[in-house]
């Protein structure tokens, strides 16, 4: 499968990691809209929310485990946002599900 997230998961692409398990993976990214902008990605290809099931829902826990403890390791403790964009109208542009993680400024109050 070309996907560019696959990619970065498996190192084929270099990223700046931020966190790995045996789950969810988490990176840098590359073009970031705020101070610190975060990736979080399962390690197991799911195209978008949009194919969040009861059979793969659990690695979504998971991420949402994750993401208070990257929070806190980038000092986030002001607050942060989690957004995930869907399809054509959400913007998503690599489709493989990821939640950015944006913060360390405070935020636009509009989400759209
Ligand atoms: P989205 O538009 O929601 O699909 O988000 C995709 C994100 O991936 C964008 O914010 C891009 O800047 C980011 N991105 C694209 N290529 C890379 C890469 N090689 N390493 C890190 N982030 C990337």
């Amino acid at each position: 499968m070309d996907c560019l997230f696959c990619k970065i998961i498996s190192g084929e692409i270099p990223s700046g990691k931020v966190y790995e398990d045996e789950w969810v993976y988490a990176f840098r990214d590359i073009a970031p809209q705020a101070p610190v902008h975060i990736l979080v990605v399962p390690k197991t290809h799911i195209a978008s929310a949009d194919e969040i099931s009861a059979e793969n829902a659990v690695l979504v826990s998971r991420i949402f485990e994750v993401i208070p403890k990257i929070a806190k390791a980038e000092g986030l403790q002001n607050g942060y946002r989690v957004v995930t964009n869907v399809g054509e109208d959400g913007c998503q542009s690599v489709k493989h599900l990821h939640f950015h993680i944006l913060g360390g400024k405070q935020l636009a109050g509009e989400m759209a």
